[in-house]
């Protein structure tokens, strides 16, 4: 075998975004383009925001000398100073560039703090249901994914995840707003949250750091104010890309932000620094790293997802679905009528519909639907969900 049993063994395990995405391309083939209704995954199909057009075409049009070299592994100063400016817009904190990195993306962020906290076998807590990704890039730093189960409203219990701490514990991961479920953590159980992650700290003889993945942060609905877990807590560290709020995932750009709050911010910047070059990540894109400087306060229409949010939230509880409404981010997590996803999912397939089971997000008996999707396809997909759902119950 010329790969490694490791890897052979999580290639044939592949995720379950990944099998539907094969899935979907089939059922294109064999249905017609026209007739399939693909909620599977999270790439919207909206265009970057005009200003991000613009600003590319400036930078590519008055070219300066060296713009395409290597640079600092940390990423430009301009691009630090303009993610920390804004970021102390929104979150009301301190940050300065040197708190910041420069990423390929949330997923390049992830993987650089975990590299740089983890110590072989270092337990990372990840909330149930959760972004499946997270247990291989925890595995990838050598550390141990521990799952924290939520209940109704998948929010979690502050005391069950005390309850999952052990000497071992190096971090919690917190996704806020949520993929898959869409849920967003209120003021008050982040404060929470973070008062029992001190006290286990204390109790376990070190420092326990959250690890706050917000791709999905400016992606909020009602007029909620976002709170973020580095206004409750200093022992944290932000990960976050451009990919959702400029619909921009292919670009690979994201950073790392440290809280300015924290003591020992200086090593742990140093620590992301040699792991982002190490990881071979090497720095973030370029021209990317320079488009963004101007468009910090800029961001995909955030009452297009509502409405199409409220008319799928609206419909599947017309058809009968129990399903939390989502308050943020792009997803929805709805139960299925008899428990079983994976059953149901492979149903929906016969009428076109692609979603994913919730199995592959640590929660079976639900599924995911995205609605970064267009018009057509979002009505489509309803229509079909609702049959589903009937002959499901009957
Ligand atoms: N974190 C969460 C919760 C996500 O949903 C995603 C992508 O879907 C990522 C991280 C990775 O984002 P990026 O494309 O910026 O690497």
């Amino acid at each position: 075998m010329p790969v490694s049993a490791k890897t052979a063994a999580g290639m044939k395990q592949s995720s379950w975004i990944r099998r539907m995405f094969e899935a979907g391309e089939e059922l294109k083939n064999r249905l017609g383009p026209e007739n399939v209704f693909d909620l599977s995954l999270g790439n919207p199909v909206d265009e970057p925001p005009p200003e991000f057009s613009r600003e590319l075409l400036r930078q590519v049009q008055t070219p300066r000398p060296g713009m395409h070299r290597y640079m600092a592994n940390a990423g430009y100063p301009a691009a630090r100073n303009a993610v920390a400016a804004g970021l102390s817009k929104e979150l009301g904190l301190d940050f300065s560039g040197g708190d910041i990195v420069m990423t390929s993306g949330a997923a390049a962020g992830l993987n650089i703090v975990l590299k740089a906290l983890l110590n072989p076998g270092d337990e990372v807590l990840v909330i149930s249901p959760y972004f499946p990704e997270y247990l291989n890039y925890i595995d990838n730093n050598g550390g141990v994914a521990r799952i924290v189960e939520t209940g109704q409203g998948f929010l979690p219990d502050p005391e069950v995840v005390k309850g999952s701490v052990s000497a071992k514990t190096r971090a919690v991961i917190l996704n806020t707003p949520n993929n898959p479920t869409g849920v967003v953590y209120d003021y008050a159980l982040l404060e929470s949250l973070a008062g029992m992650l001190e006290q286990a700290g204390r109790e376990v003889g070190h420092t326990i750091y959250i690890i706050s993945d917000e791709p999905y942060r400016r992606l909020v609905y009602d007029g909620l104010q976002f709170s973020s877990p580095l206004n409750h807590c200093r022992a944290s560290i932000l990960t976050s890309s451009f990919s959702k709020d400029l619909s921009l995932p292919g670009e690979r750009i994201g950073y790392v932000a440290v809280n300015p709050d924290i003591g020992e911010k200086n090593e742990l910047v140093a620590g992301f620094i040699y792991a982002n070059r190490i990881l071979g990540f090497v720095n973030a894109p370029a021209l990317m790293q320079n488009v963004l400087v101007n468009l910090q306060d800029v961001t995909v229409s955030v009452a297009g997802y509502q409405q199409r949010r409220d008319y799928l939230y609206q419909g599947l509880k017309n058809a009968g679905y129990d399903v939390v409404k989502p308050q943020g981010a792009f997803y929805m997590f709805p139960s299925v009528p008899d428990g079983d996803d994976v059953a149901f999912v492979h149903r929906l397939m016969e009428y076109g519909v692609l979603a994913v089971p919730g199995s592959g997000f640590g929660r079976a008996g639900c599924i995911r639907l995205s609605f970064c999707v267009d018009e057509r396809t979002l009505q489509g997909a309803l229509k079909r969900l609702s049959e589903a759902f009937q002959r499901g119950v009957c």
